[in-house]
């Protein structure tokens, strides 16, 4: 079950980090964290907003840990759902969000009944004060931290602060800093000798992330740009990046990264996609789609030589 697609897209690509040109194949798991050295990310959503075949920002690692919760959470089958025991949330936006109580609903019953613990969501203090007030309040949304009871709740918020690194089911995950209009981060999941994937979740300019990232090895670059140029003025003032914003902030990053787009609005991505083509920079830059998989094979450490 595990390491399987779940959603494909005809757009969508598959990479891999340090892959032979011959894949092995991946080892199979029994308790839901990698058996040793390889994982995946697979996008679920990737949009700044909605329309038909579009989705806010998801991430699968393996098939046990989401990172953030946007609506192509609602793509998954209920099987898969019910692996789901970490969240990981940037920030406390809707469109990074509104899949937590929806999904802590539609797996309350068999995680109950099979006698498991609480989904733990793991965001910023302000991020756990703001689901509190606005979403697990009895008003948007029931108490699902109190919900079937309040001592064998569906959810536990766990507080993260940025530079921490949690290690979750044999994952290790570092909380990167992000410039945001609320307190955001973004994470970098470490994919072993393959290097890091990287998220910046919701970002304006921030000089603390590269000053992080030149100490990494970055196989897959995920940044968002969530508005055109024309809209620059916009994108500054909501602490996102257009594409003039996005190649002052790559000028930071040496080397040739895979870099992925995210977070562009429906209906925008030619236009965001070609201002980015123009900028002429020397990563490899592309759109990120739903659908797509990033692989991380971890080379086996030889014993002698
Ligand atoms: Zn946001
Ligand atoms: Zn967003």
């Amino acid at each position: 079950m595990r390491h399987r697609p779940l959603v494909s897209n005809p757009g969508s690509a598959e990479h891999s980090a340090h892959v032979p040109p011959t894949e092995p194949p991946l080892l199979p798991s029994c308790n839901g964290a990698p058996t040793t050295g390889s994982m995946i990310v697979q996008v679920l959503g990737c949009s700044g907003s909605i329309a038909a075949g579009c989705r806010t920002t998801s991430f699968l690692v393996d098939d046990d840990v989401l990172i953030d919760a946007g609506t192509g959470v609602g793509d998954m089958p209920l099987d898969a759902l019910s692996r789901i025991e970490h969240i990981l949330i940037s920030h406390s936006h809707l469109d990074h969000i509104l899949a937590i109580g929806l999904l802590a609903d539609s797996v309350m019953r068999e995680r109950s009944a099979a006698g498991r613990g609480p989904i733990r969501v793991h965001a910023l203090p302000e991020t756990i004060a703001a689901l509190r007030t606005h979403l697990f309040n009895g008003v948007i949304w029931p108490d699902f931290t109190r919900l079937p009871s309040a001592d064998k709740p569906m959810l536990a918020l766990v507080p993260i602060a940025v530079g921490e690194v949690l290690e979750i089911n044999g994952k290790r995950i570092e909380v990167l800093d992000a410039s945001h209009t609320v307190p955001a981060c973004g994470f970098a999941v470490d994919g072993g000798s393959a290097g890091w994937w990287v998220y910046t979740g919701d970002t304006g300019p921030n000089p603390k992330l590269w000053e992080r990232l030149a100490s990494m090895r970055v196989a897959h670059l995920v940044i968002e740009t969530a508005f055109g140029d024309d809209e620059r003025q916009l994108a500054r003032i909501s602490r996102h990046l257009c594409p003039a914003a996005l190649g002052h902030e790559l000028a930071h990053l040496s080397g040739s990264i895979d870099v992925h787009i995210t977070h562009i609005k429906p209906g925008e991505r030619a236009a965001v996609m070609d201002e980015i083509r123009q900028l002429g920079s020397p990563h490899k830059i592309r759109a990120l789609e739903i659908g797509d998989v990033m692989r991380f094979v971890d080379e086996p450490k030889r014993a002698y030589g």
